[in-house]
Protein backbone atom coordinates (compact mmCIF):
# COMPACT_ATOMS: atom_id res chain seq x y z
CA UNK A 1 0.00 0.00 0.00
CA UNK A 2 1.49 3.70 -1.04
CA UNK A 3 -0.43 5.06 1.90
CA UNK A 4 -0.62 3.81 5.70
CA UNK A 5 -2.79 6.38 7.08
CA UNK A 6 -5.17 8.48 5.15
CA UNK A 7 -7.73 10.97 6.23
CA UNK A 8 -10.90 10.84 3.78
CA UNK A 9 -13.01 13.99 2.91
CA UNK A 10 -16.12 13.08 2.06
CA UNK A 11 -18.65 15.99 1.10
CA UNK A 12 -22.49 15.75 2.66
CA UNK A 13 -23.56 16.50 -1.21
CA UNK A 14 -22.19 13.30 -2.13
CA UNK A 15 -24.06 10.96 0.29
CA UNK A 16 -27.73 12.05 -1.16
CA UNK A 17 -27.17 9.89 -4.43
CA UNK A 18 -29.63 10.56 -6.89
CA UNK A 19 -31.97 12.21 -3.90
CA UNK A 20 -32.60 16.33 -3.38
CA UNK A 21 -31.98 15.98 0.43
CA UNK A 22 -30.49 13.95 3.07
CA UNK A 23 -29.00 10.51 2.50
CA UNK A 24 -29.10 7.68 0.29
CA UNK A 25 -28.64 4.49 2.29
CA UNK A 26 -27.64 3.42 -1.25
CA UNK A 27 -24.74 4.62 -1.58
CA UNK A 28 -23.84 5.25 2.18
CA UNK A 29 -23.48 1.32 2.06
CA UNK A 30 -21.44 1.76 -1.08
CA UNK A 31 -18.80 4.17 0.32
CA UNK A 32 -18.74 1.60 3.71
CA UNK A 33 -17.76 -1.02 1.15
CA UNK A 34 -15.02 1.07 -0.92
CA UNK A 35 -13.80 1.86 2.93
CA UNK A 36 -13.59 -1.85 3.91
CA UNK A 37 -11.97 -2.68 0.90
CA UNK A 38 -9.04 -0.39 2.11
CA UNK A 39 -9.21 -1.53 5.71
CA UNK A 40 -8.80 -4.92 5.07
CA UNK A 41 -5.44 -4.34 3.51
CA UNK A 42 -4.42 -2.97 6.90
CA UNK A 43 -4.80 1.29 5.73
CA UNK A 44 -5.50 3.19 8.69
CA UNK A 45 -8.60 5.19 7.72
CA UNK A 46 -10.32 8.65 9.24
CA UNK A 47 -13.26 10.26 7.53
CA UNK A 48 -14.33 13.71 7.74
CA UNK A 49 -17.44 14.42 6.59
CA UNK A 50 -19.61 17.56 5.94
CA UNK A 51 -23.16 18.46 5.98
CA UNK A 52 -24.25 20.28 2.76
CA UNK A 53 -26.63 17.89 2.09
CA UNK A 54 -28.83 19.13 5.18
CA UNK A 55 -27.80 22.09 5.50
CA UNK A 56 -25.05 24.91 5.29
CA UNK A 57 -24.28 28.05 7.18
CA UNK A 58 -24.12 30.21 4.14
CA UNK A 59 -27.14 29.34 2.93
CA UNK A 60 -29.34 30.39 6.16
CA UNK A 61 -27.52 33.41 5.64
CA UNK A 62 -28.48 34.34 2.62
CA UNK A 63 -32.13 33.72 3.88
CA UNK A 64 -31.69 35.83 6.33
CA UNK A 65 -30.54 33.78 9.38
CA UNK A 66 -27.34 34.70 11.65
CA UNK A 67 -24.51 33.23 10.65
CA UNK A 68 -23.39 31.71 13.81
CA UNK A 69 -26.60 30.11 13.85
CA UNK A 70 -26.41 28.49 10.59
CA UNK A 71 -22.96 27.04 10.93
CA UNK A 72 -24.17 25.42 14.39
CA UNK A 73 -26.78 23.81 12.70
CA UNK A 74 -24.09 22.70 9.51
CA UNK A 75 -22.12 21.25 12.07
CA UNK A 76 -24.70 18.99 13.78
CA UNK A 77 -25.49 18.02 10.39
CA UNK A 78 -22.70 16.76 9.73
CA UNK A 79 -22.86 14.81 12.87
CA UNK A 80 -25.86 13.02 11.78
CA UNK A 81 -24.20 12.25 8.47
CA UNK A 82 -20.91 10.82 10.56
CA UNK A 83 -23.75 8.51 12.67
CA UNK A 84 -25.36 7.39 9.43
CA UNK A 85 -21.55 6.59 7.98
CA UNK A 86 -20.67 4.92 11.29
CA UNK A 87 -23.58 2.67 11.55
CA UNK A 88 -23.14 1.66 7.42
CA UNK A 89 -19.45 0.85 8.48
CA UNK A 90 -20.81 -1.24 11.26
CA UNK A 91 -23.20 -2.95 9.16
CA UNK A 92 -19.74 -4.08 7.19
CA UNK A 93 -18.56 -5.47 10.41
CA UNK A 94 -15.57 -2.78 10.93
CA UNK A 95 -14.98 -1.01 14.25
CA UNK A 96 -15.72 2.26 14.16
CA UNK A 97 -15.84 5.46 16.53
CA UNK A 98 -17.19 8.69 15.72
CA UNK A 99 -15.85 11.65 17.76
CA UNK A 100 -17.61 15.47 17.21
CA UNK A 101 -15.65 18.48 17.85
CA UNK A 102 -19.03 19.87 18.98
CA UNK A 103 -19.45 18.42 22.71
CA UNK A 104 -22.43 15.90 22.24
CA UNK A 105 -21.34 13.36 24.24
CA UNK A 106 -24.30 11.03 24.24
CA UNK A 107 -24.05 10.34 20.57
CA UNK A 108 -20.07 10.84 19.92
CA UNK A 109 -16.68 10.98 21.62
CA UNK A 110 -15.49 14.22 21.94
CA UNK A 111 -12.22 15.11 19.68
CA UNK A 112 -9.54 13.93 21.63
CA UNK A 113 -6.02 13.37 19.45
CA UNK A 114 -4.28 10.65 20.98
CA UNK A 115 -7.63 8.67 21.42
CA UNK A 116 -8.10 9.28 18.04
CA UNK A 117 -4.46 7.75 17.03
CA UNK A 118 -5.24 5.08 19.54
CA UNK A 119 -8.25 3.74 17.73
CA UNK A 120 -6.28 3.93 13.92
CA UNK A 121 -3.65 2.16 15.29
CA UNK A 122 -6.13 -0.21 16.52
CA UNK A 123 -7.70 -0.41 12.91
CA UNK A 124 -10.86 1.46 13.88
CA UNK A 125 -12.02 4.16 11.45
CA UNK A 126 -12.33 7.19 13.16
CA UNK A 127 -14.87 9.48 12.17
CA UNK A 128 -14.48 13.00 12.57
CA UNK A 129 -17.90 15.06 13.05
CA UNK A 130 -18.57 18.75 14.25
CA UNK A 131 -16.11 19.91 11.72
CA UNK A 132 -13.68 22.09 13.34
CA UNK A 133 -15.94 23.09 16.13
CA UNK A 134 -16.22 26.51 14.89
CA UNK A 135 -17.91 28.48 12.55
CA UNK A 136 -16.94 30.36 9.22
CA UNK A 137 -14.98 27.19 8.96
CA UNK A 138 -15.63 24.68 6.29
CA UNK A 139 -15.65 20.83 6.40
CA UNK A 140 -12.12 21.09 4.12
CA UNK A 141 -10.78 22.95 6.20
CA UNK A 142 -11.83 20.31 8.92
CA UNK A 143 -10.06 17.61 6.82
CA UNK A 144 -6.86 19.99 6.40
CA UNK A 145 -6.99 20.18 10.24
CA UNK A 146 -7.34 16.55 11.30
CA UNK A 147 -5.35 15.23 8.51
CA UNK A 148 -2.27 17.13 9.68
CA UNK A 149 -2.86 16.46 13.47
CA UNK A 150 -3.11 12.85 13.19
CA UNK A 151 -0.01 12.41 10.85
CA UNK A 152 -2.22 11.60 7.71
CA UNK A 153 0.28 10.37 4.76
CA UNK A 154 -2.90 12.26 2.57
CA UNK A 155 -5.82 14.11 2.53
CA UNK A 156 -8.30 12.05 -0.20
CA UNK A 157 -11.07 14.15 -1.11
CA UNK A 158 -13.44 11.88 -2.73
CA UNK A 159 -15.71 13.69 -5.40
CA UNK A 160 -18.01 13.08 -8.39
CA UNK A 161 -15.20 14.63 -11.03
CA UNK A 162 -12.54 12.35 -11.36
CA UNK A 163 -9.90 15.12 -10.73
CA UNK A 164 -8.43 18.46 -11.33
CA UNK A 165 -9.54 19.98 -14.33
CA UNK A 166 -8.10 23.34 -16.82
CA UNK A 167 -12.17 24.61 -16.22
CA UNK A 168 -15.06 22.87 -14.54
CA UNK A 169 -15.45 19.83 -16.83
CA UNK A 170 -19.56 19.65 -15.88
CA UNK A 171 -19.31 23.07 -17.74
CA UNK A 172 -16.71 23.36 -20.32
CA UNK A 173 -16.42 20.02 -22.56
CA UNK A 174 -12.36 21.52 -23.65
CA UNK A 175 -11.84 21.12 -20.06
CA UNK A 176 -8.31 18.57 -19.48
CA UNK A 177 -7.08 16.68 -16.71
CA UNK A 178 -4.48 17.39 -14.75
CA UNK A 179 -2.41 13.60 -13.44
CA UNK A 180 -0.30 15.77 -10.99
CA UNK A 181 -0.10 19.28 -10.48
CA UNK A 182 1.70 21.27 -7.43
CA UNK A 183 0.42 23.44 -5.04
CA UNK A 184 1.90 26.71 -6.59
CA UNK A 185 0.54 25.86 -10.05
CA UNK A 186 -3.38 25.60 -8.33
CA UNK A 187 -2.55 28.90 -6.62
CA UNK A 188 -1.45 30.60 -9.92
CA UNK A 189 -4.08 28.97 -12.25
CA UNK A 190 -6.75 29.82 -9.89
CA UNK A 191 -7.21 26.33 -9.99
CA UNK A 192 -10.32 25.33 -7.24
CA UNK A 193 -9.70 21.92 -5.05
CA UNK A 194 -10.46 22.94 -1.92
CA UNK A 195 -11.32 26.32 0.00
CA UNK A 196 -8.57 28.86 0.47
CA UNK A 197 -7.97 28.08 4.23
CA UNK A 198 -8.02 24.14 3.86
CA UNK A 199 -5.87 24.53 0.80
CA UNK A 200 -3.05 26.95 2.70
CA UNK A 201 -3.21 24.54 5.88
CA UNK A 202 -2.33 21.75 3.94
CA UNK A 203 -0.17 23.15 1.48
CA UNK A 204 2.01 25.10 4.45
CA UNK A 205 2.09 21.82 6.26
CA UNK A 206 2.97 19.56 3.69
CA UNK A 207 0.24 17.47 3.37
CA UNK A 208 -0.09 16.34 -0.53
CA UNK A 209 -3.97 16.32 -1.46
CA UNK A 210 -5.65 13.79 -4.07
CA UNK A 211 -8.75 14.61 -5.60
CA UNK A 212 -10.52 11.47 -7.16
CA UNK A 213 -14.08 10.04 -8.26
CA UNK A 214 -15.52 8.19 -5.01
CA UNK A 215 -18.29 7.01 -7.13
CA UNK A 216 -16.25 4.61 -9.43
CA UNK A 217 -16.66 1.83 -7.26
CA UNK A 218 -12.75 0.15 -6.83
CA UNK A 219 -11.17 3.72 -7.28
CA UNK A 220 -10.33 4.04 -3.40
CA UNK A 221 -8.46 0.81 -2.74
CA UNK A 222 -6.79 1.53 -6.49
CA UNK A 223 -5.56 4.93 -5.31
CA UNK A 224 -4.29 3.72 -1.92
CA UNK A 225 -2.35 0.94 -3.29
CA UNK A 226 -0.64 2.84 -5.74
CA UNK A 227 -2.33 3.13 -9.19
CA UNK A 228 -2.59 6.76 -10.48
CA UNK A 229 -6.24 7.71 -10.10
CA UNK A 230 -7.94 10.98 -9.96
CA UNK A 231 -5.18 13.99 -9.39
CA UNK A 232 -2.35 14.20 -6.68
CA UNK A 233 -1.59 17.91 -5.55
CA UNK A 234 2.10 17.55 -4.63
CA UNK A 235 4.28 20.05 -2.80
CA UNK A 236 7.03 20.24 -5.94
N1 LIG B 1 -19.33 24.16 9.42
C1 LIG B 1 -18.79 25.06 10.32
N2 LIG B 1 -17.53 24.87 10.80
C2 LIG B 1 -16.75 23.82 10.40
C3 LIG B 1 -17.28 22.92 9.45
C4 LIG B 1 -18.57 23.09 8.98
O1 LIG B 1 -19.47 26.01 10.70
O2 LIG B 1 -15.60 23.69 10.88
C5 LIG B 1 -20.73 24.31 8.96
C6 LIG B 1 -20.89 25.31 7.83
O3 LIG B 1 -22.10 26.00 8.01
C7 LIG B 1 -20.98 24.41 6.60
C8 LIG B 1 -21.72 23.21 7.15
O4 LIG B 1 -21.22 23.07 8.49
O5 LIG B 1 -21.69 25.01 5.56
C9 LIG B 1 -21.55 21.93 6.39
O6 LIG B 1 -20.20 21.71 6.06
P1 LIG B 1 -19.68 21.82 4.53
O7 LIG B 1 -20.41 22.90 3.81
O8 LIG B 1 -18.21 21.89 4.58
O9 LIG B 1 -20.13 20.41 3.98
P2 LIG B 1 -19.92 19.75 2.53
O10 LIG B 1 -19.85 20.85 1.51
O11 LIG B 1 -18.64 18.98 2.58
O12 LIG B 1 -21.10 18.84 2.39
Amino acid sequence: MQYKRILLKLSGEALMGERQYGIDPKRLKVYAEEIKSVVDQGVQVAVVIGGGNIFRGLAGASNGMDRVQGDHMGMLATVINGLALQSALEDEGIQTRLQSAVMINEVAEPFIRRRALRHLEKGRVVIFGGGTGNPYFTTDSAAALRAIEINADVILKGTRVDGIYTADPEKDKDATKFDDITFKDVLQKGLKVMDTTAFTLSHENELPIVVFDMNKPGNLLKLVSGEKIGTKVNLS
